[in-house]
């Protein structure tokens, strides 16, 4: 059986290492340079590959095609592939055929990192033979290959969900649904939403569907779909009759004829978003039967992730917030909802078809002033000129940071979430986030 893999990055390494252990014959193309630690690890493992081209007739032999879920479905080899009726899946797909491990698939536009990494805090904390994966640290086909674990905490973007036939998560997690990547779905919101439901298709009655409640776009779809699943709701506004609710100050689940409940001031995580992401992750912990004392503790020292309302530090007062990772408006909503003193913002970026008219009653009340960190920023200006006394346009990170620094006051928080990409000027998010901690260091 010839397996070809479409991209060699971690998770088609990842595949690569895992089918060659499976005795297929292996081929890693890429049509752009693969990383050298991979190369190397593909070499030591006897894995032929290419880079900077796909050789179509090493291609088109395949029996089976792992596709990188970071290449569209409209790029020459992909169409070619599915004119030739191959097989092209995802290496979830891939791997969950060699592991009996409970799975955990954690699915949304928004907290799904922070639901995976706090679900696997929790179950690991639980004393559980656990494995992270997904779109964090090493690929789940990798640790198929290389680890044993009982359970897999797996965070599963919608592409990731697009290869799938058969994958079937024991517990399946919905964080939330808004607009995103849209340019990947014919820039049709409903082939987004679609994809984000493929989580649930193969789910039976004996596995778990969580998701949010409140969610408009989530509970339309319920209505007029089924999921053969159990449903878990959580919600900030009712109490479900079987799911998590905070109720007042009190986070509570009732889940199996079992409850829980913890005072949602003792909860590590700020913000109306992580006590959503906090239920899902209790949610979990309490259908694997964690300690209700441990679920306390783990939630109580849980430290969040880098660049997700991350703080940095106090000068003079004024606390610096990196949220680099909030790509879109619904994510700078929560970290605008988050914010307890008058704003700096910092905003601005690749602009995905923003409509930021969801965020003018909290700049109203929030924020003070605007610094633009963009090549294009007419859109920002012209949402929110007439509301803010303050805009100003900057073009490097240590700008921006010095001139929110100047127009801050004592008892000031400056926010970096920027609602959009970061490729104009930026690697990536990260590098948009550490630039930013590096500059407020600086200061
Ligand atoms: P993802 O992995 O889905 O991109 P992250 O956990 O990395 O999610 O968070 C991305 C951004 O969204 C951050 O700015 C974070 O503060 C914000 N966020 C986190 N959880 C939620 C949520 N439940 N709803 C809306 N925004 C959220």
């Amino acid at each position: 059986m010839r397996l070809v893999i479409l991209g060699g990055g971690e998770s088609g390494v990842g595949t690569a290492i895992l089918g060659k252990k499976k005795g297929y014959d292996v081929f890693v193309s890429d049509y752009g340079k693969i990383k050298e630690n991979y190369k190397e690890v593909l070499s030591i493992n006897g894995i032929k590959w290419e880079e900077e081209k796909h050789t179509e007739k090493k291609i088109l032999n395949a029996d089976l095609v792992m596709k990188s879920p970071g290449i569209p479905d409209k790029v020459e080899i992909v169409k070619k592939l599915h004119q030739n009726n191959i097989p092209v899946i995802s290496e979830i797909e891939f791997a969950m055929q060699y592991t009996s491990a409970v799975t955990i698939g954690i699915t949304g536009s928004n907290g799904k990192t922070t639901t995976t990494m706090l679900t696997y805090h929790l179950l690991k904390s639980g004393g559980l033979n656990v494995g992270l994966a997904g779109n964090i640290g090493k690929s789940f086909a990798w640790q198929v290959a290389d680890e044993d674990f009982d359970v897999y905490v797996l965070e599963i973007s919608s592409f990731q969900l697009d290869g799938i036939v058969n994958y079937r998560p024991d517990i399946a997690i919905i964080t939330n649904i808004s607009p995103d990547h849209l340019d990947r779905y014919n820039y049709k919101y409903e082939n987004y939403i679609a994809s984000k439901f493929r989580i649930t298709m193969n789910q039976t009655a004996k596995n778990y569907l969580i998701y949010d409640a409140d969610d408009e776009t989530i509970h339309n779809w319920l209505q007029n779909n089924k999921t053969k699943a159990q449903l878990i709701p959580f919600s900030l506004l009712h109490k479900p009759e079987q799911g998590a609710f905070i109720n007042k100050d009190i986070m509570e689940l009732y889940i199996n004829e079992e409850e829980f409940s913890m005072e949602t001031k003792d909860i590590a995580l700020e913000g109306k978003h992580n006590l959503k992401n906090a239920m899902a992750a209790t949610s979990v912990a309490q259908l694997m039967r964690i300690r209700k004392q441990t679920i306390r503790e783990s939630l109580s020292n849980f430290q969040g992730v880098e660049h997700r309302l991350e703080k940095v530090l106090k000068i003079q007062n004024v606390l610096y917030i990196n949220d680099s990772k909030a790509t879109n408006v619904n994510a700078t909503f929560f970290g605008l909802d988050s914010m307890t003193s008058p704003t700096i913002w910092i905003v601005g970026g690749v602009d995905k078809g923003n409509d930021y008219s969801e965020l003018m009653s909290l700049v109203r009340e929030k924020v003070k002033a605007i610094v633009c960190l963009g090549i294009d920023n007419t859109k920002i200006i012209e949402a929110f000129g007439d509301v803010v006394d303050v805009m100003v346009e900057v073009a490097t990170m240590n700008d921006a940071v010095r001139m929110a620094q100047r127009l801050s006051e004592k008892g000031d928080t400056v926010l970096l979430s920027p609602a959009c990409a970061s490729f104009d000027l930026f690697e990536n998010y990260e590098d948009r986030g550490r630039q930013f901690k590096q500059a407020v260091r600086n200061l």
